[in-house]
């Protein structure tokens, strides 16, 4: 037993210590990572990324420091042991590591290699479960891993690993020294007549092997018949399924040009897919659209259309920016009061006035009791929630004209001054026609300036010349 004295100042010395959680990214839907999985990286100084974690999940972490070690960049992809001599690395530098892994770390993920060498170093780890592809593309591709009706078990089984985009040059070389004889991949150690008798067989890392997989099963007495299904990048909105039976799926995955990676499911339950095919048939899937609005105000819109199953790509054409000079807009706040309406035809002009208000050291009380118009049901709410005001006339059809309509029946342009806060590119006709109805003043300042969007999305251009 160390006396305390000499703990502390043995701990003086020591680095801080570091952590590495090891974090099963889920199989793809970045929805699918667990809470403790977005926790951990909402708090960790660096992230160790693979092929197969979606990198939209590495917003949770901005503040991190992220390394890519995946396997699938042949070229430049580290080995296992670097992988590992990283994980150790960084834990003894007192750092708090996510090594973030595709589905589950400990399903065919090699985290128990990686959980091995942390150990060793004596660096402190945890390790935090995902949703494995298996379960996940099935459940996607609306097959049910189990149903009584079918069977109480299924089997994972890596079909191995052939598949050299998945392998390090370790792996590789262990080929290599096998041979390439039949019996040389690494599935011929299955037990292929244990498995032709067992109900329901997902195999991973199997897409090039599997037509030797679909021999060796019907050789050692498995149902030709047996239903079975391919799933490539299940649960994203690139999941592409092809179905058939253990003789028919790989001259089928061969037509359909599918490749890894991709789950196949052998047994019963694919036959309920016909039933239960949720993901493929919602009413966008497949389809690919680009929405060209702001970034500011392309989310909602894209939440929306992801939902219906599109695969959205934001490309905004336009971006919006403060006035260069924000002279007149000043003036105008100032004197706003002195306007019998203020008028707001978008809620990006709301929302660049609020931001100016407070900027220039003033509030909405410079309103005074001039009364608010707004073009839309979107301007109304955001006039609502940004500048805790409501609009006292928001016209049915949400264009300038019916504006103008509406504030002329009811006798209020004549005589009256108008303050229109909008765009640099707002169109000239609600100004026209106030004027021309005898408004007594009308002054429309630019809270916001359009400018053309600098770069679209790098590979948008080659995406559109191929017509995909
Ligand atoms: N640890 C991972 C598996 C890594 S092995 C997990 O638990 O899911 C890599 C193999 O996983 C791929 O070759 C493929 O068979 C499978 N895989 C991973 N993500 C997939 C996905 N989105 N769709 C289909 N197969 C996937």
């Amino acid at each position: 037993m160390p006396t305390s004295l000499e703990s502390e100042s043995e701990s003086a010395s020591k680095p801080p210590a570091g952590v590495v959680y090891l974090v099963g990214a889920g199989p793809g839907d970045i929805g699918l990572i667990t809470v403790r999985g977005r926790e951990l990286l909402e708090r960790a100084d660096v992230v160790v990324y693979d092929y197969l974690s979606n990198p939209l999940l590495l917003s949770h972490c901005p503040q991190a420091e992220t390394i890519y070690v995946g396997k699938q960049a042949s070229r430049h992809s580290m080995t296992q042991q670097q992988i590992n001599q990283l994980l150790v690395e960084q834990g003894m530098a007192g750092r708090r590591v996510v090594r973030l892994k595709g589905g589950d770390p400990f399903v065919f993920g090699r985290g128990g290699e990686e959980c091995e060498a942390l150990h060793s170093a004596g660096v402190r780890f945890e390790v935090v479960p995902g949703i494995t592809a298996a379960i996940a593309a099935a459940a996607y591709a609306g097959i049910p891993v189990t149903h009584r009706d079918c069977n109480s078990s299924f089997t994972l089984v890596t079909g191995h690993e052939k598949e050299a985009e998945y392998q390090d040059s370790e792996a590789r070389a262990r080929q290599q020294t096998r041979g390439s004889g039949d019996d040389a991949d690494a599935s011929s150690d299955l037990d292929w007549s244990a498995m032709a008798r067992l109900p329901c067989l997902c195999f991973y890392m199997g897409v090039k092997s599997l037509p030797r997989i679909c021999a060796r099963l019907v050789e050692n007495g498995m149902d030709a018949a047996t239903p079975a299904a391919a799933i490539q990048w299940g649960t994203t909105e690139r999941q592409r399924t092809v179905t058939g039976t253990l003789s028919t799926l790989p001259d089928k995955i061969a037509a359909a040009g599918l490749k890894p990676p991709a789950i196949t499911i052998i047994g019963r339950v694919v036959a309920l897919r016909q039933t239960m095919n949720w993901f493929e048939q919602r009413p966008l899937f497949g389809k690919t659209i680009v929405v060209t609005r702001t970034r500011q105000q392309a989310s909602d819109l894209t939440a929306q259309l992801r939902d219906l199953g599109a695969q959205v790509i934001e490309a905004p054409t336009i971006e919006l920016h403060p006035p260069a000079d924000f002279t007149a807009v000043d003036d105008a706040l100032r004197r706003a009061a002195d306007y019998d309406w203020i008028i707001f035809t978008s809620p990006n002009g709301v929302e660049f006035t609020r931001r100016r208000l407070l900027d220039a050291g003033l509030d909405i009380r410079a309103f005074g009791n001039a009364r608010i118009a707004a073009i839309g049901e979107a301007t109304a709410r955001v006039i609502e929630s940004s500048l805790c005001l409501r609009a006292d006339m928001n016209p049915v059809r949400s264009v300038a004209e019916s504006l103008a309509d509406e504030l002329h029946q009811a006798g209020e342009i004549a005589g009256r001054r108008f303050l229109l806060l909008r765009a640099d590119i707002a169109r000239p006709i609600l100004r026209q026609r106030l004027e021309a109805l005898k408004a007594k003043e009308v002054l429309d300042v630019p809270v916001y300036e359009t400018r053309q969007a600098i770069a679209l999305p790098a590979d948008l251009p080659e995406r559109i010349d191929a017509g995909s």
